[in-house]
């Protein structure tokens, strides 16, 4: 595996997986890497467009979104709605107009055909495609302290929504001072008894209204200036030891479960022979989310943007549908002309 990986259960998402002869479809328009928000949303134009459309994607629908225990900033949810029932939706929305979802472990090459589309070979198989768009979205980064990888799943998560009912009536620490962080540590503030925010500086990175519902919650303490450098336990996590910044003090905290939130990194290494990357690993687009190679269009967290939200994910994965569209109309027309000089 090289970089995007996906798995599960192989279901059709229009349910027309096969080319009528009972095998699987190999020959796309569209073919789209990631099925996060950037993701669905180009399968709806594109199906919705009548191109023929193939998503893959790894686990479930949603990407990181998925795993956002509510979503309270999307349009047209005045009430808020969870991260995977917003998936859902979307994911039932691309299959009304017949995309096709394929569930892998990973994409293991992507090479550009002498005709101009893209072999997209994937430990499930491979397709052709005229276009793809890129919108493998990111993963949560390691902190990298002792005992990080050790401990995880007994006592160390990246994920609160999934694995925060475990700890009622627990003491957590959440490690990260962003809106993930903030805003995954109020969910855990449901279930634990004290959720110990430990920042490396003395201000949150969140927006102002996270940060006033977090200082509101009196189960949520904050540790500011603090290093984690190490999580303690013997067969599962008991306690961190953190350094104060500020005066060099060391400290134990006893706890049951650490929760990492200190940001996030994209799912592009199997892209980094094949199109630009940013220093950071991020998919360098133009205004028309081109990347650097023709038929490869990127949108959603794993573009180089300003911003990661779900709602601009959206917008760019119609926007990158929609160019994808235009470029395809250009190439039959190119190829029209073509055939007309030849004849003529
Ligand atoms: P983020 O905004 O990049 O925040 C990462 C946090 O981890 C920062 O507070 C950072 O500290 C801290 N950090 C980074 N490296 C660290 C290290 N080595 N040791 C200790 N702390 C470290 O990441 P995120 O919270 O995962 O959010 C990612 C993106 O998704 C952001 O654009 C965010 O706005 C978006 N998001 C939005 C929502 C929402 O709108 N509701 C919800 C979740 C995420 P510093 O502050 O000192 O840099």
């Amino acid at each position: 595996m090289s970089g995007f990986s996906a798995s599960g259960d192989g279901a059709a998402l229009g349910g027309a997986a096969s080319s009528g002869d009972g095998a699987p479809r190999d020959s796309f328009d569209v073919a789209i890497v990631g099925a996060g928000p950037g993701g669905m949303t180009a399968a709806i134009y594109s199906s919705r467009a009548r191109l023929d459309t193939v998503v893959f994607e790894r686990n479930t629908a949603g990407g990181i979104m998925s795993v956002t225990e509510r979503v309270e900033n999307y349009p047209g949810f005045p009430e808020g709605i969870t991260g995977f029932e917003l998936a859902e939706k979307m994911k039932l929305q691309a299959a009304q107009f017949g995309a096709e979802l394929r569930e892998i472990t990973g994409v293991l090459s992507l090479d550009q055909r002498p005709d101009g589309g893209w072999l997209i070979v994937t430990d499930e198989g491979s397709v052709t495609a005229r276009a793809v768009i890129l919108s493998p979205g990111v993963e949560a980064r390691k902190l990298g302290v002792p005992g990080e990888a050790e401990f995880m799943g007994r006592g160390v998560s990246y994920c609160a929504t999934c694995d925060g009912p475990l700890y009622r009536d627990k003491e957590v620490v959440v490690i990260g001072g962003g809106n993930a962080a903030v805003e995954e540590g109020m969910f855990l503030a449901r279930f634990a008894a004290a959720v110990h925010v430990v920042h490396r500086r003395d201000a949150l990175r969140a927006t102002r209204i996270a940060q006033e519902r977090a200082f509101a919650q009196p189960n949520m303490h904050f540790i500011w200036n603090g290093r984690v450098d190490r999580i303690v336990g013997e067969t599962k996590v008991e306690a961190i030891d953190y350094e104060d910044l500020g005066d060099g003090s060391r400290h134990t905290l006893p706890v049951s479960g650490v929760f990492f939130y200190v940001g996030q990194l994209p799912n592009t290494a199997f892209l980094r022979d094949v199109v630009e990357l940013d220093e950071s690993g991020y998919i360098v687009t133009d205004a028309h989310l081109r990347t650097s190679r023709p038929g490869l269009f990127a949108c959603g967290d794993a573009r180089a943007g300003l911003i990661k939200q779900i709602a601009n994910a959206v917008g760019e994965g119609a926007l990158a549908a929609i160019e994808v569209e235009k470029y395809l109309v250009a190439l039959d027309f190119a190829a029209t002309q073509a055939n007309a000089g030849a004849v003529g």
